[in-house]
């Protein structure tokens, strides 16, 4: 691939991410630049403690994807088990969150590290490493971020609840990251961005994956101040989002459903944006954004790679 390799800068890609978009744009970018020199930097806001077990949801996510353990149906570890959440329910527990054998374990031996005291930047860094799994994921923060979010319907409920119990139902009419502003982006992240030779905002959903990582402060002064050039790839495809409530999130932050409703709220953060439709007003590139199997993934990384390099002042 025509992109591969470090730049005279030697410096590496960064890429922010939820967990199905940005996750699915990092595995590709892995085949473009080789494990080593890509960070993943994931929002943290819809981690839960449950089962005695830490649950990083987006942060889990990519990891399984970078380390081809993804599922099928787009969480947890593929062909993985549910002995314990069966064994739960027949004790009569309300099982609202599923969690795998594999993908409990995981989280329990998370719980144990941070008990021991590791912060969770380092617990999930000894977690890929025990699977071979060799990009770095770095949460966003080590202080705890949590996503909150109010429906007509339910009132305020967290993330994960949000999504799950309610199915991702109702317009979404108010949204907290409680905890951000008291929180700090790890001194990882910050030397990530700092150090990045193209910094790229997944297409994730931008108000409930990418907006509590810039909601930490001083996140968003120093992707202003990088060296690096940032451009964001839009998480509509077709003018619709390929999975979640991406699009109620928009309408409650009166973004227009598209890429420009995207580069509206990136604002002035973004040197340009990869989208499949045309976008007026910032340098686009304009390609098939779809990552629907490993190469498209490479496609759409190698491209937006290039797009970024371009741009590079
Ligand atoms: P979550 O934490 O699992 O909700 O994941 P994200 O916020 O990272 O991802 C959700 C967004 O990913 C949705 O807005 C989707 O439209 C977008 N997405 C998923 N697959 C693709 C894809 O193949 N291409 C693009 N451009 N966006 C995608």
């Amino acid at each position: 691939m025509g992109v591969s390799g470090p730049t005279e800068t030697g410096a590496d890609v960064v890429i922010l991410a939820g967990g199905t978009g940005g996750a699915k744009l990092a595995r590709g970018m892995v085949d473009v630049v080789g494990a080593a020199r890509l960070a993943v930097i994931v929002n943290t806001g819809d981690d839960v403690e449950i089962y005695g077990a830490h649950v990083s949801p987006d942060p889990d996510l990519v990891s399984f994807w970078l380390a081809d353990r993804i599922d099928e149906r787009g969480w947890g570890v593929r062909g993985d088990t549910f002995e314990v959440m069966d064994a739960l329910r027949a004790l009569e527990v309300d099982v609202w969150f599923n969690l795998g054998d594999r993908d409990l374990a995981w989280c329990l031996e998370r719980a144990r590290m941070l008990a021991e005291g590791l912060s969770p930047t380092e617990a999930l860094a000894l977690l890929n490493s025990a699977i071979g799994q060799r990009t770095r994921v770095l949460p966003m923060s080590d202080d705890p971020v949590h996503t909150w979010v109010r429906t007509g319907t339910a009132g305020w409920s967290g993330f994960q609840e949000f999504m799950i119990r309610e199915r991702a139902a109702g317009m979404v009419e108010d949204l907290e990251y409680r905890g951000a502003e008291e929180a700090a982006p790890t001194e990882d992240v910050l030397q990530a961005i700092a150090g990045a030779r193209a910094i790229v905002i997944g297409p994730s959903n931008p108000l409930a994956s990418i907006g509590p990582i810039l909601a930490l402060p001083g996140v968003h002064d120093a992707l202003l101040n990088a060296a690096a050039p940032v451009v964001a790839v839009s998480p509509i495809v077709a003018g619709e989002v390929v999975k979640g409530p991406t699009k109620s999130f928009m309408a409650f932050a009166a973004l227009d459903p598209n890429a420009d409703g995207i580069a509206d709220f990136y604002g002035e953060l973004l040197a340009g944006i990869v989208a499949d439709e045309n976008v007026g007003r910032l340098p686009s590139l304009r390609i098939d954004t779809l990552m629907g199997d490993a190469a498209a993934r490479a496609r759409v990384a190698e491209q937006t790679l290039s797009f970024a390099d371009g741009l590079r002042g």
